[in-house]
Parts: structure tokens; C-alpha cells; sequence
């Protein structure tokens, strides 16, 4: 029959059937959903699922639960439900489902087979279902006890449904999404998820899992190491609420809420909004917290009626519940910072969120900052200018000119803003690199290279750098974000070839290094700015609003390790003013009780010739790939210069020398090239028993290591930290050995100041 325009005709009760199906049932992980919430239903304590091709193949769900009875024969008509017998029952409806819609629905829009066994049941039945009716008798049939319920081919009918859904990996990623929700919510329980063939589950929970347990599983570790248990009810309101919460140093681009009322996962735009409103205090502009609440509203005052896929709800005294949940989470999130602040941890910066925080990098700052109206938060505020003061301006003032260093105009120890100017945002925030650029030409211009050997040996020798190289790592994109190459200025006055290095055991090294790398650990010392020296060993560094403890000492040998690695073969040279026989280097070594030297070793004369005999068999090598020279008659006359302006403390040379010959692995290429480099920049980085601090010397002291050197504290802001920048790849056990450690938070410290 043709169709005829206009005419209104009764809908063929299929059509309708189908199309509330898929009111109801829109997407696989729907479906999924409402077979959890029947699992749960029937007091499951595992749940597996199983789907193909995002669910729109197959979605298989078993459970280990009571099982279906009498009405297999029923269940997947409409308004079929062993849950609900009169009207009246809605408002005190504890079980998930009530209207026996969820199946039936299914069943219109897929091929539905049933398999299930109750406890007393001697074997199991299965059942196949169309469009709400069975198809046949139940079956008996092997099978353990619970229920299985497959779904095959869904939307087989809906040819509009299933083109809109025809990406399996968006499908199965919704699919996870919901299982993870529920499998948090139901600690207790053992959930998993995997694709068919697969022998590995994507999301997997045990049964003896906490609910922490299960969110670290879900969302990783650095989501449940920052969560804060909550938890609050209201009599009056007839409300309880619980769940965790993460604490101000966790923040994602996107919120991640997990919202359950009574027991069902829902959505409440208003709730959503109510919190995040306590959260944007304490989190950087446009991040979000992550969030598991889980509501109990008297039954009677929820309305999940308001859609048949009751995803957003509404409930009564909505707005009064709304402020008793946002007091308490305030008073949660207050309570943590404060309590938090005195410990000192190992925390990372924030990998996820650090593109998106408001206040930009100094790298960026300039052009991303300026012409922007986003509302910047005082406790957000991040100050990187040089011309702020630094932890210099608060101790007590040094008499010695020499100790603000060469540039004393640019570091900016003590000259503030003028009095009376009101900075602008912008300003508040500015580039580093004015300062650095700055900084770099006077270190060119002014900075004498010569550094004074230790007592001992002949006062008038001096190192001087030689042959610089330009050095430009060959890890181009990791260098990409650099800022001048210290070696740019070199380069106009000579350009050395660079080596290529191709022996395996370097490159192996060099691997080793970038897989250790931590990458916002690099973020972070890109871009710092510095904020003072506490002693040689440590300094402290402000990354955004925090601000970080350095363990100098191990930074620097790192810093220097990477580069001995990275430029091997490829060193200028510290040259020597005059040779420094490697005997007197030794003697001295042996002399010092660190060295361990006893009777049992033998005189300490004939040692001291045996390590100059040795490392002069080794010079050839020494000095081709470390620029590390001795010449014929066993002197010391050139070192690697390992970045520019600067030179090793040379106080702890004998004791290289003497570790050079007794600690070095010389039998293996690769383990060689490493503990030299090991020894090398263990001598290279910053020590604090070789560090003279220039405040404690007396005048006299003071003319005579006044040799034109910088003082350390210079060196170790402009020279170490500037190359830290840059030049090192920071290795992921430096969070866990307290070599980085993160001391406050600023909206941590603004949060203490508003309470005193
Ligand atoms: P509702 O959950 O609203 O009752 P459903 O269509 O989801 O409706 O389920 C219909 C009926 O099928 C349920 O009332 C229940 O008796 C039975 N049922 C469905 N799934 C299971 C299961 N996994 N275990 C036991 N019974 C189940
Ligand atoms: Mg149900």
C-alpha cells in the first residue's frame, strides 16, 4: 500500500515499542548500566562484562547473583518488575530498578538471551527474547549460579541509531567509564571489564578493594594520593553524603564527577556547579577537581522520574542540601591545606594540569599574559620578576661588595620596585629572560675564568677555559623550548665540528638517561625562577604557586653526569696555567682521612706512584673522550670545561684523582665510560665541604681568594640553576630521594593567612 501524505495512522505497536527502546537505551553503556543496576539488585558480588566492538556486537554481563525464578518466561515484557507492586511503593523504592522497563527495552532494539540458575535450582535455563517476548520455553542447560544476560547486535532495527554509534572505541570508552563509576561505588563487590578475546581486563576491581583502592585503580595514583575523605548529614534535610574529594594540589582540565544518589549514577548540573564554585578559591583558573559523592536522599524527596534515562535529577530542598554540602566541602578543603602545609613532601608539579593553569611559564608569559581579561586570583599570582626581591633582601645585609656578585645591578639582590608604583598584572608576571639575557653578557664580558688550586699546590696556578665548543645536544626535540644556548655566543668566535659519537655504550647511557626523565619535574626547572640559596647543598626555587626545596648537590652532579653523557667526546678544555703533577694530587688525597688510607694499604708513597703510572696509561683515552690531560711527565694539565663560567671547586681535585684510579670501572666499555663520568661530576657538582663561604671569611681571607672568581652563590644561580634550565633531563627517583622537595603551596599559605 502506498503511503498517502497527511493521513494519520495508528503507529504499529512494534514501532512504538522501538522507538521508546531507544529512549531509553541510547548507547551500549546504557544498557550496560541497567545490568549492572539489576546485578546489584540481586545482590552480586561479581560482575563481569564482555562486550565486542564497543557493545554494539555483544555485550555479555554475568553475574554471581540469586538469579531469576518463576518469570524468566516475563521478564523482558514492559512494566514486568519483581521489584514493585503498587504505586505507593515509588517513594520508598531501595532497589535500582522499578518499572522492569530496562530489559524489555533492550529486547526491541536487540537479539536478548537469558541464562540463569537460583541457589536451589538443580541446573540452569536459558531464554531467548524479541521484541519483549520469549521466543521459546525456557531451556535447562549447564550453568553456575547467577545470571547471564547476553546482548547481541544491538540496534539491529534502528538503522538511525546505529550509524550515529559507529565508533566502537568511543562506545567502549563510555562502556569503562560506567563500570569504573560503579565499581567505585561499590567497593565490596569485584567488577571487570574487557573486550571479547581479550585475556586482560581494561577495568578490573576486587572484591576486598576499598573504595581508595578502587579509585587508584581507576583513576591512578595521583588522583587517590591527593583525595580527602567527606562526609556529612542532615536530619532535617533528611540527607547523608559521603565520598572523597581531592585536596587543592590536584587539578584536571576537566572535572571529574562522580555523582551517586541513592546508589544510582546520575547528574546534577546544580550540585556540579555549587562545588565547583568552593573549589575555584583554591584551584588555578579553569582547572577542576575530581569528585565521588554519593547522596542519600529520602526516597520520596528524589525525582529520578524526570527522564526514562534518569540521568539529571532534582530533588526537594535542592538549594539547602546544595549549601550544606558546599560548607562542608569549604571546611574539608581548608582543614587539609593547613594541616598539610607543615610536612614537608616529595611531591610532583602537577603533571595534568599544566598547560591549562592560568599562570603562564616565564617562557610564555610575555605574549600569552599580556591583552588578557581572565581574572587572575591574588593567591594565583605568581611573582618571577628579578626585580622583586629575592631571599638575599631578607637576610642580613653583606658588607662585602663582592657578595652580590659580578652583576649586581641585574640579580636584582636588592633593588625593588620604586617606591609607590602600582604593578600592573603583566608586570607581576614577567619574563626571566630579560634578566638571563642580561646576565649572559656580563658573564661574557666581566666574569674571569680562573679558579685558585687548593692549598697545597703552587697558588699560582690557574685554569683557564680553551676551545669551546659549540655544544648543541642532539636531542633536538627536547631542546626545542630552549632558551639562548650558552654556546650561541661561542659559536661566531669558533665552530668546532661537532663528533658524532656512535659507540653503542654511549648511546646506551644516553637512553638511560631519557627514559628516566621526569617531564614535569623538566617543566618545573624550565621554568623556575629562583629564589635563593639556603646553603650550598640546598636552594630554593618557585615553580607557578609553589615553591620547591633543591638539593643543589645532586642536581648538579646530575646536571653534569647528563652532560659528560650527552657531549661525550665533544668538551672544551680547562687548561691549566701550570701542569699539576698528578703525585702531590694523590698524596694530598691520601693525606685526608676521607680517603680511608690505613698501614694494611702500604706506604702511601708507593700508591701515589702507582695511580700516576695508571692514569698515564689511560691519558690517551682520558683525553680524547673526557678532554681530561696528563701529559708525559704525569701532570694534570687540562679538565673538561662542562658549561661555560664554570669551574669545579678545585679543592676536591686530589680526591678525584685518587677515586679516578681506585673507583672507575676499567674493564667494561660501557660501565667505564659511566662511573668516570660518575667520578667526574661528583668532582664537577656543587659540595658543600668545598664551598668557602665568602660571608664568614674575614677581610685578609677575602684579598686573597678575591682571584676575580664569582662567589659560589652567584655561580650557583646564574651558572648551575641557569644550565639546570636546559641542560638536565631531572631522573624520576629524584621525587622519592627528597632531592626535590615541595615545601607550600600559595593558595595553601593564603588559605593560613585567612584564618589567622
Ligand atoms: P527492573 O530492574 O526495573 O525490575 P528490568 O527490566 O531491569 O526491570 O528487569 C526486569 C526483571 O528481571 C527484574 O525485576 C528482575 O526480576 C529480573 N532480572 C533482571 N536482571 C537480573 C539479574 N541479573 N539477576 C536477577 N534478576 C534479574
Ligand atoms: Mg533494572
Amino acid at each position: 500500500m502506498a503511503l498517502v501524505a497527511g493521513v494519520i495512522r495508528r503507529l504499529d505497536e512494534a514501532v512504538v515499542n522501538r522507538i521508546a527502546a531507544g529512549e531509553v537505551i541510547q548507547r551500549p553503556a546504557n544498557a550496560i548500566k541497567e545490568m549492572i543496576e539489576n546485578c546489584l539488585d540481586a545482590k552480586s558480588t561479581s560482575i563481569q562484562v564482555v562486550v565486542k566492538e564497543g557493545g554494539l556486537k555483544l555485550i555479555q554481563v554475568q553475574d554471581n547473583g540469586c538469579g531469576i525464578r518463576e518469570d524468566l518466561h516475563i521478564v523482558c515484557e514492559r512494566f514486568t518488575t519483581s521489584k514493585l507492586q503498587k504505586f505507593e511503593d515509588l517513594a520508598s523504592i531501595s532497589t535500582y530498578g522499578f518499572r522492569g522497563e530496562a530489559l524489555a527495552s533492550i529486547s526491541h532494539v536487540a537479539h536478548v538471551t537469558v541464562t540463569t540458575k537460583t541457589a536451589d535450582a538443580k541446573c540452569a535455563y536459558r531464554a531467548s527474547y524479541s521484541d519483549g517476548k520469549i521466543k521459546a520455553p525456557p531451556k535447562p542447560c549447564a550453568g553456575n549460579q547467577g545470571t547471564q544476560i547476553t546482548v547481541e547486535d544491538l540496534f539491529y532495527n534502528v538503522n538511525t541509531r546505529r550509524k550515529a554509534l559507529k565508533n566502537p572505541s568511543e562506545e567502549y570508552a563510555k562502556i569503562l567509564e560506567v563500570v569504573g563509576r560503579y565499581a567505585i561505588h561499590n567497593s565490596g563487590i569485584s567488577f571487570s571489564v574487557k573486550k571479547q578475546g581479550d585475556t586482560v581486563s581494561d577495568v578490573r576491581t576486587l572484591s576486598n578493594a576499598t573504595t581508595v583502592d578502587n579509585i587508584r585503580s581507576i583513576f591512578g595514583n595521583a588522583v587517590s594520593r591527593e583525595l580527602i575523605e567527606v562526609g556529612c548529614e542532615d536530619a532535617n534535610l533528611a540527607f547523608k553524603m559521603k565520598g572523597y574529594i581531592t585536596n587543592a594540589n590536584y587539578s584536571v582540565k576537566k572535572c571529574i564527577f562522580l555523582l551517586f544518589i541513592n546508589h544510582r549514577l546520575v547528574e546534577s548540573t546544580a550540585l556540579r556547579k555549587a562545588i565547583e564554585t568552593v573549589y575555584a578559591a583554591y584551584l588555578p583558573k579553569s582547572t577542576h577537581p575530581f569528585l565521588y559523592l554519593s547522596l542519600e536522599i529520602a526516597p520520596k524527596n528524589v525525582d529520578v522520574n524526570v527522564h526514562p534515562t534518569k540521568h539529571e535529577v532534582h530533588f526537594l530542598h535542592e538549594d539547602s542540601i546544595l549549601e550544606r554540602v558546599q560548607q562542608h566541602i569549604e571546611s574539608k578543603l581548608l582543614g587539609s591545606n593547613s594541616s598539610r602545609m607543615y610536612y614537608t613532601q616529595t611531591l610532583l608539579p602537577g603533571a595534568e594540569c599544566s598547560s591549562s593553569e592560568v599562570v603562564k611559564s616565564a617562557a610564555s608569559s610575555s605574549t600569552a599574559t599580556k591583552g588578557t581579561s581572565d581574572k587572575v586570583y591574588a593567591h594565583q599570582m605568581v611573582r618571577t620578576d628579578s626585580r622583586e626581591q629575592k631571599l638575599d633582601a631578607f637576610l642580613q645585609p653583606v658588607n662585602n661588595p663582592q657578595s652580590t656578585g659580578p652583576t649586581e645591578e641585574t640579580s636584582g639582590v636588592n633593588v625593588g620596585p620604586p617606591e609607590g608604583t602600582v604593578r600592573p598584572q603583566d608586570a607581576e608576571m614577567e619574563d626571566v629572560s630579560e634578566r638571563l639575557e642580561t646576565a649572559d653578557v656580563i658573564e661574557m664580558a666581566d666574569v674571569q675564568q680562573d679558579a685558585v688550586m687548593p692549598e697545597g699546590l703552587s697558588k699560582s696556578r690557574h685554569l683557564s677555559p680553551e676551545k669551546a665548543v659549540s655544544r648543541k645536544r642532539p636531542r633536538e626535540d627536547t631542546d626545542v623550548q630552549m632558551e639562548e644556548d650558552t654556546g650561541k655566543e661561542m659559536t661566531a668566535a669558533c665552530t668546532p665540528k661537532r663528533r658524532i659519537i656512535n659507540l653503542t655504550s654511549v648511546l646506551t647511557l644516553q637512553e638511560e638517561i631519557s627514559n628516566q626523565a621526569h617531564e614535569s619535574l623538566q617543566e618545573m626547572l624550565r621554568d623556575h625562577s629562583f629564589v635563593g640559596c639556603v646553603s650550598p647543598q640546598w636552594a630554593l626555587v618557585q615553580h607557578r604557586t609553589k615553591l620547591y626545596l633543591l638539593n643543589t648537590t645532586k642536581l648538579s652532579q646530575e646536571l653534569f653526569y647528563q652532560i659528560l653523557i650527552y657531549d661525550f667526546a665533544n668538551f672544551g678544555v680547562l687548561r691549566l696555567s701550570e701542569p699539576a703533577p698528578l703525585y702531590e694530587l694523590a698524596m694530598l688525597a691520601l693525606e685526608d682521612p676521607e680517603s680511608g688510607w690505613t698501614e694494611e694499604d702500604g706506604p702511601k708513597e708507593g700508591l701515589a706512584e702507582y695511580i700516576v703510572e695508571f692514569l698515564k696509561k689511560k691519558s690517551e683515552m682520558l683525553k680524547d673522550y673526557f678532554s681530561l690531560e696528563i701529559d708525559e711527565e704525569g701532570n694534570l694539565t687540562g679538565l673538561p670545561l662542562l658549561i661555560d663560567n664554570y669551574i669545579p671547586l678545585l679543592e676536591g681535585l686530589p680526591m678525584f684523582i685518587l677515586r679516578l684510579a681506585t673507583e672507575v670501572n676499567w674493564d667494561e666499555e660501557k660501565e667505564c665510560f659511566e662511573s668516570l663520568s660518575k667520578e667526574l661530576s661528583l668532582f664537577y657538582s656543587i659540595r658543600k665541604q668545598y664551598v668557602i663561604d665568602e660571608t664568614n671569611l674575614t677581610h685578609s681571607q677575602n684579598e686573597d681568594s678575591d682571584s676575580g672568581s664569582p662567589p659560589w652563590k652567584w655561580t650557583v644561580e646564574h651558572v648551575v640553576y641557569k644550565a639546570f634550565r636546559t641542560h638536565l633531563l631531572p631522573p624520576k627517583h629524584f621525587t622519592d630521594d627528597g632531592n626535590i622537595l615541595q615545601l607550600a603551596n600559595l593558595p595553601d599559605l593564603y588559605k593560613v593567612f585567612e584564618r589567622c
